[in-house]
């Protein structure tokens, strides 16, 4: 197993948990399996996943790629996991002669996958003319970052969105920003503007919370949650009408897709999210997602906040979706 590092600096500095980042760094995973070569990537994010350097030993120390991924070596290391699981799939798919998104399970041809816009904080004109320059582009649902100004002036700003977009599916993401007692209080005025999610309205601790905001005419969906609780907690809690997966974060696109069917078998929707990855951790997100029949509109439009990539072309949007790669394994050949 070959490990290499590399470092992709993004658009514009990211705000984490752990402070602002100026660049992903990762590790490229090279294994070869019966004579099939397979590419992973591993990103760990500080705030989401363990430290890079953490993450680069763990794969560092790895003598056998398949032997680790049923051990519990890489229990600390999610975003190491991710590198070798993707890799080990991609060799599998390969010797298959499947796209990786039908090796995983998919039923049927998938052509693309839809995904959601971000729209980040800013005055009321300003997010409805980001928001509108979405629709435009064709952007099936449009997500905006909410909870940095008090609730009153988001509500201006998710109303002026409404005006212009009538139409489109939007989502809110509070981050965790909110109370209890103010979450009670806003959750009916998006169900009065038609807001169909919001995202993490309370902090990650929060289960009984969440519960309690159900119901309300918004799906209730959990992020951060995930960081704090196992996902069976937060079925168990009944705490999330959605979960919001992220690969990286769960440690795989196996794992990630166990959660998946874990859910929808509850009855409790999920959707797929990237951690601002790489090209091929991003290509593997949207062979998850295209794995999963009928999936909404998904975190993927990552590609262009890194201002250069491990590979260009690969997993970006085309009119709010992204196209799913149909050669064998997770993407073409360099
Ligand atoms: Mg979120």
């Amino acid at each position: 197993m070959d490990v290499e590092p590399f470092s992709l600096p993004l658009s514009r500095p990211l705000e984490t948990a752990a402070g602002a980042i100026e660049s992903r760094e990762g590790f490229l995973v090279e294994v070869t399996i019966d004579g099939v070569d397979g590419v992973g990537e591993a990103t760990p994010l500080p705030g989401w996943t363990e430290p890079p350097e953490v993450c680069g030993r763990a794969l560092r120390d790895i003598e056998q790629p398949r032997t680790a991924l049923e051990g519990d070596e890489l229990a600390d290391a999610p975003a190491a996991r991710h590198g070798v699981t993707l890799a080990v799939l991609d060799a599998a798919a390969r010797a298959a002669g499947q796209p990786l998104y039908r090796y995983l399970g998919a039923p049927e041809h998938r052509e693309s996958v839809p995904v959601n816009a971000t729209v980040g904080d800013g005055p009321p004109a300003e997010t409805a003319s980001a928001a509108e320059n979405a629709v435009n582009e064709g952007y099936p649902a449009v997500k905006l970052k909410v909870g940095v100004r008090p609730p009153a002036a988001d509500i201006d700003r998710i109303e002026a969105v409404r005006r212009r977009c009538p139409d489109v599916e939007l989502r809110v993401d509070a981050n965790g920003a909110w109370s209890g007692e103010t979450a009670l209080e806003i959750v009916p005025r998006l169900a009065a503007l038609g807001v169909a999610v919001v995202e993490q309205p309370l902090s990650a601790e929060e289960l009984a919370g969440h519960a309690e905001l159900r119901g309300r005419g918004v799906a209730i969906a959990v992020d951060e949650g995930l960081l704090e609780h196992s996902p069976r907690a937060v079925l168990a809690a009944e705490a999330a009408d959605i979960l919001v997966c992220k690969p990286m974060a769960l440690g795989g696109i196996d794992r990630a897709r166990d959660v998946v069917e874990t859910a929808r078998a509850e009855g409790i929707d999920a959707l797929v999210t990237t951690t601002i990855d790489g090209a091929i951790a991003r290509a593997g997100a949207v062979h998850l997602a295209a794995s999963v029949p009928e999936i909404r509109a998904c975190g993927l439009a990552t590609a262009g906040l890194l201002a250069s990539d491990i590979r260009d072309g690969i997993a970006t949007v085309e009119g709010g979706s992204v196209p799913v790669s149909q050669g064998k394994g997770n993407i073409p050949p360099r």
